[in-house]
């Protein structure tokens, strides 16, 4: 590399925005020449490699700075120590912004007193260690008083999905994280954690501002929080950080989004877009959320804030179109564990909740939890002054014990009838109309919900400004078409050379297709007359990390498949896949998939993990394996393979296996899957196949939401459901049974008598 090292003088260091400094005004009357009279000069050292850093980093003084020469830093492992002051920080930065990279085996250490580091990204790799930027160098050596702003850690991911590292550890006292970018965190193990393991990082004052916390997939099991603070070992210990001004866009990595497990901290005006999850209180007491805006946009277990734990304050918050339930509701307060032990629910006391905006969002739960251990309802404390609204007049209350604990007061319903547990509650005839700030608001008379002047942070206000805050996920049919014929080759070719995206329309005909097409983008293939596809090897369409698959009017033939068991249509890679993929099955056929025994139709591996996998309109014959399998998972660690699968309008007839293997062990309730739905399909003779271990037509294990209705069964093996944990929600309604077995439905773990709702059925035996 060209760059030598440069010493150049700096003028009067910038001055730095550190929390809790107050700039003396007689500091701003003092010159740069009086100021340089009196201490050394500041220095900037240009280093351009590993070796000319370490140079470098020995002889910093305060007010020094290192600056990173633009360009990829591969495998470098930053170790950034000294002794800056508050008014002469040290610094380390980019030469330029966004063009210092730091790949492969890279991570970032502080330690000391007053610095600062800016400007880098962490892209393609992972961090060698648990943590890609600490702030300590080891567990004597801390960073205190320091920052890191305006970087970026972009998919910096472990390969093995579930090998657990974390992104960001903040240790020690007075630091500052703000305006960085974090998206993209796919492996195991909490985004970023604040840590008050020791004296040294209690009572720490961080701040943790105008971050942009990008897209977090779903994980498929625990760890996949996006920010904790602190641990439920350290729970009754106080940490004092502030969590303000920032955006979590999409953060669905798990129940939690937020996980506060210590005391006094404050969680102020961020704002949680399409997140699922919640913003936990789960250990700690006397923490304030004020001013949080969630916008739920009606998806899918998008949640608010969940109380637990004493002294307790939720003021000026606003809950738009969140659909979650149960814990993960708009929002929640738990019972507790009387006197329980510190890893437990503490119970509710002298919360203050007031001057919510709750509106069009489904679930207020009061009491959650409560059971003969939870058995400690809130006290002492005040519901008041809060609007909530409900566009279709639906209560949004449930209420599990006894709430005289808590004082209603002043709360304003629109378009709901008052609850009855309660007083305080009063129903208002409601006019709703959108603020420039972005929310929603009763006409001005109506002095319930949040205030006026509610300042809401939006996406633009957080990050960096010279990285783009791009989409996670490439939408099918986005792209291209791209025509190919039946002519040999011409379909692999046209895989090869698609962009994510693109739709390959194949042109009627019949389709030999000799090598696996394997998709590393996610791409439509769309047949346009009668086409007729087999393959030769062991599965026709192979997932790897990064692709998806869409089909539409294919008719599938598994006859020319290798004479081996096993085969399948549809797999994924055999190796763990970071990124999850989507299926799409539409107006299909699959018919001969029987060349020997176990042959799939969609065949998951281990370590994978399916966002969606739908089938509509298709139908299935003489299949001698399941059609959807997804019971690699077998651990028991509450991981699974497929959050949501979806069957509507199909026909199976003749599959040995099961329509589904759908398999999530263990007890762990951090997540909201899997999920189910059979709806108007056809059902013949699936399940029989003595290789078939479940024995049943439907195999779910530990599904969280199921859906089986308007079907109609002939001659197959019964459902075998077992529930695991949490309060899985299983219907089967409205469907026929001739010469099928009732459902077989057992609740492992809970004791409690079973749970599924069954009923409006033909044919069932009673
Ligand atoms: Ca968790």
């Amino acid at each position: 590399m060209g760059h030598n090292i440069s010493l150049l003088k700096t003028s009067l260091a910038r001055k730095l925005p550190f929390r809790n400094r107050r700039l003396a005004p007689l500091l701003l009357a003092v010159s740069a020449l009086s100021l340089s009279a009196c201490q050394a000069e500041a220095v900037e050292h240009l280093v351009a490699n590993q070796q000319e850093y370490k140079d470098a980093v020995k002889k910093v003084s305060a007010g020094d700075t290192i600056v990173l020469a633009n360009g990829v830093w591969e495998d470098f492992e930053i170790i950034f120590s000294g002794q800056g002051t508050e008014d002469e920080p040290i610094r380390l930065t980019a030469e330029t912004k966004g063009k210092v990279i730091l790949s492969g085996q890279s991570n970032l250490r502080l330690a000391g007193e007053y610095l600062e580091v800016s400007g880098l990204v962490f892209k393609n790799g992972y961090t060698p260690t648990s943590e890609v930027i600490s702030f300590r160098r080891n567990s004597r050596e801390f960073a205190n008083n320091s920052r890191v702003t305006e970087v970026v850690i972009d998919n910096y991911n472990n390969p093995e999905r579930y090998e657990v590292d974390f992104w960001v550890m903040m240790y020690g006292q007075n630091n500052r994280f703000d305006h960085n970018h974090i998206v993209g965190k796919r492996n195991k193990g909490v985004t970023m954690a604040v840590r008050l393991n020791t004296e040294a990082s209690q009572n720490n004052n961080h701040l943790i501002d105008h971050n942009y916390f990008g897209p977090r997939p779903i994980l498929g099991s625990n760890g996949g929080e996006t920010l904790r603070i602190g641990t439920s070992h350290y729970s009754r210990t106080d940490s004092f950080t502030v969590v303000e001004n920032n955006f979590f866009d999409r953060c669905d990595g798990e129940l939690e989004i937020i996980s506060n497990k210590s005391g006094r901290n404050e969680f102020r005006n961020n704002t949680f877009y399409e997140s699922r999850g919640t913003l936990t209180m789960r250990h700690g007491n006397n923490n304030l959320v004020a001013g949080n805006a969630f916008f739920g946009n009606n998806a899918d277990h998008t949640g608010g804030v969940r109380v637990i734990n004493a002294g307790q304050t939720i003021r000026n918050n606003y809950m738009e179109g969140l659909k979650g339930t149960r814990f993960g509701g708009a929002f929640v307060v738990m019972n507790g564990v009387p006197n329980g032990p510190i890893n437990r629910y503490d119970p509710v006391k002298d919360a203050v909740i007031e001057n919510n905006s709750l509106i069009n969002s489904d679930n207020i739960q009061l009491g959650a939890g409560s059971d003969e251990e939870r058995s400690g309802v809130p006290s002492n404390s005040t519901f008041s002054k809060n609007f909530i609204y409900n566009a279709d007049g639906r209560d949004v209350f449930t209420v599990y014990d006894d709430m005289s604990g808590i004082a209603f007061t002043d709360n304003i319903l629109g378009s709901m009838d008052p609850p009855s547990f309660a007083s305080g509650f009063t129903r208002a005839s409601v006019e709703l109309s959108r603020a420039e700030n972005g929310l929603l608001y009763p006409q001005s008379d109506i002095e319930a919900g949040v205030k006026r002047d509610m300042s809401v942070t939006n996406k633009e206000m957080t990050g960096v400004s010279w990285y783009p805050k791009s989409e996670p996920l490439v939408a099918f049919a986005s792209g291209d078409v791209i025509k190919v014929g039946p002519k040999e080759g011409e379909l692999f070719a046209a895989v090869g050379l698609a962009k994510a995206g693109d739709v390959i329309e194949l042109s009627g005909g019949n389709y030999v297709v000799s090598k696996f097409l394997k998709l590393d983008k996610p791409l439509t293939f769309k047949g346009m007359g009668d086409v007729n596809i087999s393959f030769e090897r062991s599965a026709l369409f192979e997932i790897l990390d990064g692709g998806s698959l869409q089909i539409s009017g294919l008719n599938i033939f598994g006859s020319d498949a290798p004479d081996n068991a096993g085969n399948a249509v549809v797999r994924t890679s055999p190796y763990a896949m970071l990124q999850n993929y989507r299926i799409e099955i539409e107006n299909s056929n699959f018919t001969e998939i029987d060349i020997n025994h176990s042959f799939n139709v969609i065949s998951a591996a281990k370590g994978t993990f399916a966002d969606n996998i739908v089938i509509k309109n298709s139908s299935f014959e003489n299949v001698t394996g399941a059609v959807v399998k997804l019971d690699k998972e077998i651990d028991d660690y509450g991981i699974y393979n497929a959050e949501y699968l979806t069957i509507e309008n199909s026909s199976f007839k003749n599959v040995q296996g099961a329509i589904v293997d759908y398999y999530r062990g263990g007890t762990d309730e951090s997540t909201f899957g899997p999920h189910f739905t059979l709806t108007g399909s056809k059902v013949e003779n699936v399940g029989g196949g003595k290789r078939n271990r479940s024995k049943s037509s439907i195999h779910l294990h530990g599904v969280q939401v199921t859906n089986i209705s308007g079907n109609s069964f002939v001659s197959s093996r019964p459902f075998v459901i077992n529930h695991t944990v949490g309060e899985p929600k299983t219907r089967v309604f409205e469907n026929s049974f001739v010469e099928t077995p009732s459902p077989i439905v057992t609740e492992l773990n809970s004791g409690l008598p079973p749970t599924a709702e069954i009923f409006d059925n033909v044919g069932l035996a009673e």
